[in-house]
């Protein structure tokens, strides 16, 4: 995910486009860069880290003249953040120059197909890759030849480009990724998103699939993929530029639900070739898993808990017995390690300091290092001997939603490719899994749609003052992020505990009227979660239960049922987490909570 810009008008295009990616920083932060299109033919600078770097090594653009210009702010996917990796990217010729949003799946084929015919390559981008096919179809019509290129790509992409030959022109195509038009007076713009756009118009045309627009200073003319016109609407935009920021959501926490089945649908797709996973693990031999002695998992906060779900199905599919701890614990802890254990860590951001530290003494007893991070080039991932990265693009609110999402999705993809490497999942049930996965961001989708009972929920017990979530087996590891999301966020005090062991001693705080939320999902132990929720109920409880759809002796005795779609046990987390997210989020609107900025917490530890 990246901010993407472009201009074309009678204003000069550098600083207009520098204080519109400041809008976009948003989406990407880890390098930038802008192309103009000047007397001179393309003129390019680009840096890595904030824009603020790019806006001093050009004097706030200044440096560098020019009326159509495109502009980027990156998120990296594919190579570090870096110089030479930042957008824009400009062809063998230097004739064209390109921006990119998304991942570009075929990149490794399309690299091949133009290393045949004498291109080569300066960055480790997907995206260069477009820029020298557009330069390769390249005769003269600018149009023509972005068809062909488009038509080669296999992805998600939306793509801003500008040629030398044409100055005073700019083309924008896209698939899966966002790209809005703004209309202006003798100027047009392109952008990833509305709020780059508001301090010049409010009038915006939005680009549909495989749609492209051939832009100047007086025209926007759109095709549709097979080159035919396409009349379009403008739209009037009404909101004001900090909703717009947003994406129209009231919090990025909301804004980063509501982007769940994109973020897992990036995460999974490029991985999955022909019925089969593709991790692209470069440096573990592939030996190295097949005689495993053990894995620890190693994380903190809720990736801690992506840990514990990720244990049930490493142990199911790959049978290596895994042991979930907590970095600021483990490296205290005099860990058993050989040189046939393998040590996942996972962090969003790439920095946690504990987790970092954790890493680092694993790898001193000889552990291989497989980390799962969001953030490329994070010291996390240069650390590692692998890296598998999780695309849920840059996550603004503290609590941590969309990366949480993406960080389950990669653990089943590894516990799924293990399991194959090790002989316990045959090609068949690979198959049967991978479709289970790939329809997993529709029904994502569907339950997002279902808002509204969440709402009503947190409206009736948002002044709870003690909430239990309890669950079993993986609806347990569910109940421990269920119960983290609403503290971190609401202020309210929950505890999450594994259901059979409630009568242990917890069962004693239970009185008339405490809320417990039954998660009720891991279809095996249906039975005893209703006996657990007759037992709270029996005390006093109110039970809201979530449950698989239809499951009816659950909906018997809980005073409040939310329901996720029936389905494969694999999945269950996956959709499970969705209400409670929202649950979390809708109470702590309703209770009035800094949503997005929770009191005495950050969105990266960095000290121990
Ligand atoms: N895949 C491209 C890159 O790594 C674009 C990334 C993005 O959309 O953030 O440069």
């Amino acid at each position: 995910m990246c901010g993407v810009i472009g201009y074309v008008g009678g204003k000069q295009a550098a600083p207009l486009m520098l204080d519109a990616l400041e809008k976009l920083e948003y989406r990407g932060y880890d390098s930038s860069g802008i192309a103009v299109c000047g007397a001179s033919g393309i003129q390019l600078a680009k840096r890595k880290g904030r824009l603020s770097v790019l806006r001093a090594c050009t004097h706030d653009g200044a440096d560098l003249p020019g009326c159509t210009g495109i502009g980027h702010t990156r998120w990296a996917t594919h190579g570090e953040p870096s110089d030479v990796n930042a957008h824009p990217h400009l062809s063998r010729s230097g004739k064209v120059a390109l921006v990119h949003n998304g991942i570009i799946e075929n990149y490794a084929e399309l690299r091949e197909f133009l290393a045949e015919r004498g291109y080569t390559f300066i960055s480790d981008t997907d995206t260069e890759i477009a820029v020298q096919l557009i330069d390769y179809f390249y005769r003269g019509d600018p149009v023509h030849a972005v068809r062909e290129t488009v038509n080669m790509l296999v992805g998600a992409f939306s793509l801003s480009i500008i040629f030398a030959d044409y100055p005073d022109r700019m083309i924008a195509v896209r698939k899966d990724s966002p790209l809005v038009i703004g209309v202006g007076e003798n100027e047009n713009f392109i952008a990833s998103d509305i709020p780059a756009l508001l301090t010049h118009t409010r009038d915006i045309i939005r680009l549909g699939e495989y749609e492209m627009a051939v832009i100047d200073a007086h025209n926007i003319v759109v095709f549709d993929r097979f080159g035919e016109k396409v009349k379009k609407e403008i739209q009037h935009v009404t909101w004001d530029a900090g909703a717009a920021e947003k994406g129209g959501y009231p919090h990025f926490m909301l804004k980063e639900i509501m982007e769940e089945p994109e973020a897992i649908r990036n995460t999974v797709h490029p991985r999955i070739h022909t019925g089969d996973i593709e991790l692209e693990i470069q440096h573990i031999p592939e030996a190295a898993f097949k005689t495993l002695d053990r894995i620890f998992i190693v994380a903190c906060g809720s990736a801690y808990h992506v840990g514990v779900v990720g244990k049930g199905y490493i142990e199911k599919f790959a049978r290596v017995p895994v042991t979930v701890e907590l970095a600021s614990e483990f490296r205290y802890n005099d860990p058993i390690i050989t040189t046939r254990t393998l040590t996942v860590i996972i962090s969003q951001s790439g920095e946690t300091i504990d987790t970092l530290l954790a890493l680092r003494e694993a790898k001193a007893r000889g552990s291989h290092i497989l980390s799962i991070v969001n953030v490329v080039g994070s010291s996390i991932a240069n650390e590692s001997e692998d890296v598998l990265y999780t695309w849920a693009g840059p996550e603004i609110a503290v609590a941590t939603t969309k990366a949480y999402s993406t960080q389950l999705t990669m653990l089943y993809l590894l516990a799924l490719k293990l399991g194959a490497l090790r002989g316990n999942v045959s090609p068949s049930e690979m198959e049967t899994y991978i479709k289970v996965l790939e329809d997993l961001p529709a029904k994502i989708d569907g339950l997002l749609g279902e808002r509204e009972l969440l709402q009503r929920l947190a409206a009736k017990y948002f002044s709870s003052k003690d909430i239990f979530f309890i669950g079993r087996n993986l609806d347990y590891a569910l109940a421990l992020e269920g119960s983290l999301k609403l503290k971190e966020i609401s202020y309210i005090h929950s505890e999450a505990y594994a259901a059979g062991e409630l009568k242990h001693g917890t069962i004693s705080l239970i009185e008339p009227g405490t809320l417990a939320v039954a998660l009720c999902t891991y279809a095996p132990l249906l039975d005893k979660m209703v006996s657990n929720i007759r037992e709270v109920k029996a005390r006093g409880a109110t039970v809201i239960a979530l449950c698989q759809a239809g499951a009816q002796d659950v909906a018997a005795v809980a005073d409040h049922v939310i329901e996720v779609p029936a389905g494969d046990w694999l999945v269950m987390p996956s959709l499970s987490i969705v209400p409670l997210q929202l649950f979390a989020y809708y109470m702590a609107l309703a209770k009035g909570c800094d949503i997005d900025k929770p009191r005495n917490l950050a969105k990266s530890v960095t000290v121990e």
